[in-house]
């Protein structure tokens, strides 16, 4: 009866669950497939058929599924303590990870806020950049900038420095007003200028900005050198470099937004350390648990923990969530930070990447391919004249060549889990040719 099951699944899951980012009537067409289990970097159907997970299960999962380090760290830590409240109380697992996590920055960011989800980091940040400002007697810095084709979330908060229509646009009416000023995208070059020429060109719409009303605004909020959810676009780390500069000039927070970008994702642990800068807040979350459980937090540096330091409550931060430093996430963060010292990972991804790379040339060459770009552990390239439903046919197709991909509207991306063995890269290229190839043709 194993034919029966797969199907059942389906059913039962189109009967019940309201899946995430999806219109539900594209499953008449768009395949729904129930994950029995999972092992490495492939995911398993209940007929056996076996998924690559090219995209670390929408970019959380960095060593694998059922990775037995982080099993064996959680499951000692399921038996010692699963949850407790982090007000009035603390935890091993939190104050440990908090330090490691300071160490990692050379401790300029001392102080770990925590929180569940991506998005609720963002709004953290938000919050306290606006309130930091205030208990400084600069009540007036009340608003944000963001970046052109900027995403960090889709709460109303973290959604209003958000610009991808497609998330924003029906909300429209219920979001606070954001700047918004041009991305350094260097897909944004005009003929004969290079990436470093978009980013100081970008730099200067934010000095624009700034001189005219940096009074007004409490911080600008970027994902520095991948802006992953509008397509992958890169830009050069000397736009950081330049923010930082004029955020310091015009007292203006820099936010970064690290929740993709960060833990190894790029090539250095955190983005910003390519552009030698660190922010006055750091936004973690996906990658930072392995992909075990939600886990998110914000960095910050002491003098802003400073502002709100005093005898007067309402001074304090007064934020919460339920789960803020849950044991058991703190747990596979830290056994996720062990991974990466113990196995050298950084370094054992260049030659991954090297060896990714080279087996892609010939889509970075293909006639109807455009912007072939890689940062570290991310790879995107964009099809020429793709059709509008370009993405959900390369879904459909991928899956049939043992694939999960997930196209963004016309951009291909890889962002895979950091333990794909030679066989595992060259079968991704290759199979990502196959798929793009078939999709082309119609
Ligand atoms: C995914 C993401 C978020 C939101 O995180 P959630 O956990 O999905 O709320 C915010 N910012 C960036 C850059 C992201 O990629």
């Amino acid at each position: 009866m194993e034919l029966n099951k797969q199907s059942d699944w389906v059913a039962r899951s189109l009967r019940s669950v309201w899946h995430p980012c999806t219109q539900m009537q594209h499953h008449e067409t768009v395949p729904l497939i129930p994950v029995s289990r999972g092992k490495g970097a492939w995911l398993y159907d209940h007929e056996g058929r076996r998924y690559l997970d090219a995209i670390s299960s929408w970019w959380v999962n960095l060593f694998g599924h059922a990775n037995p380090r982080i099993n064996a760290a959680l499951k000692d830590q399921l038996d010692t303590l699963e949850h407790a409240m982090l007000a009035g109380f603390t935890h091993e697992p939190v104050i440990e990870l908090s330090e490691k996590l300071s160490a990692l920055t050379g401790h300029v960011l001392g102080h770990s806020f925590y929180a569940s989800d991506g998005a609720s980091a963002v709004e953290i940040a938000l919050k306290m950049s606006f309130h930091s400002w205030r208990n400084n007697g600069k009540s007036d810095k009340q608003e944000f900038v963001c970046l052109k084709g900027s995403y960090h979330g889709e709460t109303i908060g973290a959604l209003a420095v958000t610009d991808v229509a497609l998330f924003k646009d029906a909300y429209g009416p219920l979001l606070r007003a954001s700047q918004t000023v041009m991305s350094p995208d260097a897909r944004n070059a005009a003929e004969g200028e290079t990436a470093s020429d978009v980013a100081r060109r970008a730099a200067v719409d934010v000095e624009r900005l700034f001189a005219e009303r940096a009074d007004k605004i409490a911080a600008i909020i970027i994902e520095p050198l991948v802006q992953c959810a509008t397509g992958m676009a890169m830009h050069d780390p000397l736009y950081l470099k330049l923010v930082r500069e004029l955020c310091d000039r015009h007292q203006v927070h820099l936010i970064l937004d690290e929740i993709a970008v960060g833990c190894g994702r790029t090539g250095t642990f955190f983005a910003c350390e390519q552009a030698g800068i660190w922010p006055d807040f750091l936004c973690l979350s996906k990658g930072i648990s392995g992909g075990y459980l939600p886990l998110s937090l914000v960095m910050t540096r002491d003098e802003i923990y400073q502002a709100f330091y005093s005898n007067d409550v309402t001074r304090g931060f007064l934020h919460s969530h339920s789960y803020t430093g849950n044991p058991l996430a703190c747990r596979a963060a830290l056994a996720t930070l062990q991974i990466f010292e113990d196995d050298d990972i950084l370094n054992a991804n260049r030659v991954k990447a090297a060896r990714l790379t080279a087996a892609l040339q010939p889509l970075a060459q293909h006639q109807q391919v455009r912007n072939f770009r890689n940062r570290g552990m991310i790879w995107a390239f964009d099809a020429i004249d793709a059709t509008p439903d370009f993405s959900r046919r390369f879904f459909a197709t991928a899956v049939e060549h043992e694939l999960l991909m997930r196209p963004i509207g016309a951009t291909v991306y890889m962002m895979p889990p950091y333990i794909l063995d030679d066989e595992e890269i060259d079968g991704l290229a290759a199979n990502t040719l196959a798929v793009f190839d078939k999709v082309m043709a119609g």
